[in-house]
């Protein structure tokens, strides 16, 4: 969907509905079409005065606004980005569900008052793209194209905060980015395996951005015996993508890694059956740095670091081949690995990646996003995820990243004691602690991974509560949530 700001008079926008965006006591200014219907609503006592309260009005005469709707953004002190972009959202959803073509949304004086083009332009255009993100499920019925073709910010009369257009471009582009993720994680197992999620990398190559893939054969040469496990049980062959982006005159290289199990039944360590078909999820962590290359390639994000994304990509399936519990595998680096539950099989696909990485990159810094543990909702729910690493400092510039961007994280400890966990009789490590003996799955995951980055400062995100599932949020309705992307982006841009 298209997104800009229109710079016209009230009076003279023209757009199918025009939502004035007010603060609770504010008068919502109109255009003069639809002061009477106002007054109505006024003494009927329908303004709306709650966050996300709303009100329909139609115009008397001629007017350049087919409708309006009064949409209240709540208490002035309460108004952050997230109820930003979660009132645009709302007004995506009206939009739509009105079958307007257009729409254009009017912050009022109080709603714009101290607030920077970027504050204002960006969570707004966000939600909008955001909130009319519909997944095109495969029918038989030709895809039906939405409504809504282009949304806007109307620029204030008196007083547009400046670098509002640049930053309502941006924010159009960088919520586009999130439901590009959103449509990969939406797809189901058979429609997005391991080879056709190289197939969507591969589309994000060109200009600054380079592609390459790995397969089976060249993942046995570099000796990834874990990533190769997990894949033995399935007839489609594994992939370790990489997206490398380099602006030239880069000082840091900083490694974003992404896990991208494209289903996962759990393997030998069967999970149950019901809510199988949720694993389809399983590679949102691929999802968010696939949608940060789309942002950079799209110009929504520029970062000035050589940023290289990889991303392992596998199916984790029982059968005959499968890997066993018990199982003795070997990383890159050439730690061994017990097998205790192959269910546990994210952060084998991810060892390899994160081990791999450090050698041949080198990078300053690695960031890892993974759908690893159900323990994570238990801990935190779905509305944050944990944040866990080697390196306080940044762990914290992911957590405030998440904070700016509404991809929110909370910390989880790391300490010697979570790693000593994962010491095996068998082999170097184990996939799994005690289990219910020593509970702290999420952490326990993150401390598996921390034996494969060493000394290079890492934090991992567990997104495995984040990434679908989440309460709808005005910009969110079901299915994928495209999370990481946003913050990703604030990180690294
Ligand atoms: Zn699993």
């Amino acid at each position: 969907m298209r997104i800009s700001t229109k710079s016209v008079p009230l009076k003279s926008a023209r757009t199918d509905l025009l939502v004035s965006l007010f603060v609770k006591g504010e008068t919502p200014s109109v255009p003069p079409a639809f002061e009477p219907a106002l007054k109505i609503a006024k003494s009927a006592g329908d303004i709306p005065s709650t966050f996300k309260g709303s009100c329909l009005l139609y115009p008397s005469g001629r007017s350049m606004a087919k409708r309006l709707l009064l949409l209240c953004s709540g208490e002035a002190k309460k108004l952050d980005a997230e109820r930003l972009r979660r009132l645009a959202g709302v007004s995506a959803n009206k939009a739509i569900a009105l079958k307007a073509g257009s729409l254009l949304l009017h912050p009022s004086a109080r709603v714009c008052a101290k607030r920077s083009g970027e504050d204002l332009g960006l969570p707004l255009a966000q939600g909008l793209q955001m909130g009319a993100y519909r997944y095109q499920a495969p029918s038989k019925e030709k895809p039906k194209p939405l409504s809504l073709k282009e949304a806007g910010v109307l620029c204030p009369e008196k007083g547009a905060p400046k670098g509002l257009t640049a930053a309502v471009s941006r924010g159009g582009k960088l919520g586009a980015a999130v439901c590009f993720a959103r449509d990969l994680g939406n797809k189901a197992g058979n429609l997005l395996t391991p080879r056709k999620l190289a197939a969507e990398a591969k589309k994000l190559a060109g200009g600054k951005i380079r592609f390459k893939a790995f397969d089976e054969k060249q993942m046995a040469e570099k000796k990834m015996g874990a990533i190769l496990a997990v894949s033995q049980g399935s007839r489609e062959p594994a992939r370790m993508i990489f997206l490398d982006y380099n602006p030239g005159n880069a000082k840091k290289t900083i490694c974003v890694v992404g896990k991208g199990l494209t289903f996962d039944a759990g393997g030998i360590s069967l999970k149950p059956g019901a809510g199988m078909w949720d694993m389809r999820y399983d590679m949102c962590g691929s999802a968010a740095v696939l949608g940060l290359f789309h942002a950079i390639k799209s110009g929504a994000c520029k970062p000035k670091h050589r940023i290289i994304g990889v991303v392992p990509t596998s199916e984790n399936l029982p059968g005959g081949e499968a890997v066993k519990p018990g199982d003795i595998v070997r990383a890159c680096d050439g730690t061994t690995i017990e097998v205790q539950n192959t269910d546990a099989e994210g952060r084998l696909i991810l060892c390899d990646a994160l081990a791999y990485s450090k050698k041949t990159f080198k990078p300053d810094a690695i960031v890892d996003l993974a759908t690893l543990t159900g323990a994570v909702i238990i801990a935190l729910g779905h509305e944050v995820a944990a944040a866990i690493g080697n390196d306080d400092k940044w762990v914290h510039e992911a957590i405030s990243a998440g904070e700016s961007s509404g991809d929110r994280c909370w910390q989880l400890p790391l300490w010697d004691i979570h790693r000593e966990q994962m010491k095996s009789k068998f082999a170097d490590l184990k996939n799994i602690n005690q289990g219910r003996a020593e509970g702290g799955g999420s952490i326990s995951g993150a401390a598996f991974l921390s034996y494969f980055v060493g000394d290079t400062p890492w934090v991992h995100l567990d997104i495995a509560g984040t990434a679908w599932n989440q309460k709808s949020r005005g910009y969110y309705s079901g299915g994928a949530t495209g999370f990481g992307v946003r913050l990703l982006a604030d990180l690294l841009g």
